[in-house]
């Protein structure tokens, strides 16, 4: 009953590179796209309007034309189903729910268009100054898919063109409401976002590791945290100079890169890193992330003990590790915590740390 056309011909100037080709996780953005419609039932077949889109199975491709419309136009061609969805290629996370109800309406009222609500301010503008100020609960923002009996946005396509003007529109809503009849709205979804700019990639694929370490209080050893000195009568047993939250962090990293943890890398029983300063492992993390080009999006460390009070050191801990892995201290929070004397900490035996780390 349905037909799905991906407008999927853009030429990408905005991003730099191939916005559609570029991943989330294992699938390409266009890939992800055309499965949000895959098995929902009504949907015949799944067409994408494209010069050059990888072979997708189960999909028909058909070439598109210079501009957007001229490509739907294309997939218009293609199609006779009585109902068809339009939807952009790089609008990968619409949901289910969604389709069915821009379907629903499109059954109902011939038309559907998902739209939002304007939460900012709108104002008018000129000449880079603020001219007019427009009530924005007259006005929405409108994504894709569009739902639209066929035959009818067929006949507002051949109108446009036949006027010269199929090039001017951005979407088919503006065609169809300026030769059919308004279309109906229905509401869209914050999530189901364009994926415009490379900086709408950030943080898609991030990749998230923990880390947590433990050791035991003795006394006669200085006690470094997170690379700092802490005045305090004990300090951690350990084969290197026992930082635990830098080795927490070490394995945070490690782990979110994909890599083994710390013991691997430098295993405690190796002569070379015995009273080893534990920056040197941070380092090496920090080494391996630059050669998969990854870097730290966050970074969380707690530190569990029940004495000494850390909180003079907060800060210094925090800006410390930032410059170890040369990242602004922003993205780095550091908390600190006892375990209310329970416990091996609690009686003052040991200290840990967890770390959890997100890189892009
Ligand atoms: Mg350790």
């Amino acid at each position: 009953m349905f037909d799905v056309i991906i407008a999927a011909n853009g030429n990408s100037v905005r991003m730099g590179f191939d916005k559609l080709a570029a991943k989330i996780g294992e699938n390409t953005v266009l890939a992800r796209t055309v499965n949000a419609f895959r098995d929902i039932d009504g949907i015949e077949r799944i067409i994408i309007v494209s010069d050059d889109a990888p072979d997708i199975g189960g999909v028909l491709t058909v070439k598109g034309g210079k501009t957007r419309e001229l490509s739907v136009m294309e997939g218009l061609k293609a199609t006779e189903a009585e109902y068809v969805l339009i939807h952009d290629g790089a609008r990968p996370f619409v949901s289910k729910e969604l389709i069915e109800r821009v379907m629903q309406c499109t059954r109902e009222y011939g038309s559907a268009v998902p739209c939002l609500k304007i939460t900012d301010s709108l104002r008018g503008i000129s000449d880079g100054y603020v001219s007019s100020f427009p009530d924005r609960n007259s006005y929405v923002t409108v994504q894709t898919p569009q739902g639209f009996r066929t035959e009818k946005l067929k006949r507002a396509f051949a109108c446009a063109e036949k006027e010269g003007l199929l090039e001017r529109f951005t979407d088919e809503s503006e065609i169809y409401s300026r030769y059919v009849s308004p279309c109906k709205l229905v509401d869209g979804e914050q999530s189901n976002r364009k994926l415009t700019t490379q900086a709408d990639f950030f943080g898609l694929n991030a990749r998230i590791g923990t880390g947590f370490d433990i050791h035991r209080y003795v006394e006669g050893k200085p006690l470094k945290l997170c690379g700092i000195e802490i005045d305090h009568p004990y300090g951690l047993l350990a084969h290197s100079d026992g930082d635990a939250p830098l080795h927490a962090v070490t394995d945070a990293l490690l782990t979110a890169a994909g890599e083994r943890d710390i013991g691997v890398f430098f295993p405690d029983d190796d002569p070379r890193y015995e009273n080893a300063d534990s920056r040197i492992f941070l380092k090496k993390a920090a080494e391996i992330l630059k050669e998969k080009n990854l870097s730290v999006n966050f970074l969380n460390v707690t530190i569990i003990a029940q004495s000494p009070k850390l909180s003079p050191y907060i800060e210094k801990m925090r800006q410390n590790i930032a410059a170890l892995l040369n990242i602004s201290p922003e993205k780095v929070t550091l908390s600190a915590t006892t375990t209310e004397k329970l416990g091996l900490i609690g009686e003052n035996k040991a200290l840990a740390a967890l770390a959890a780390a997100a890189l892009v």
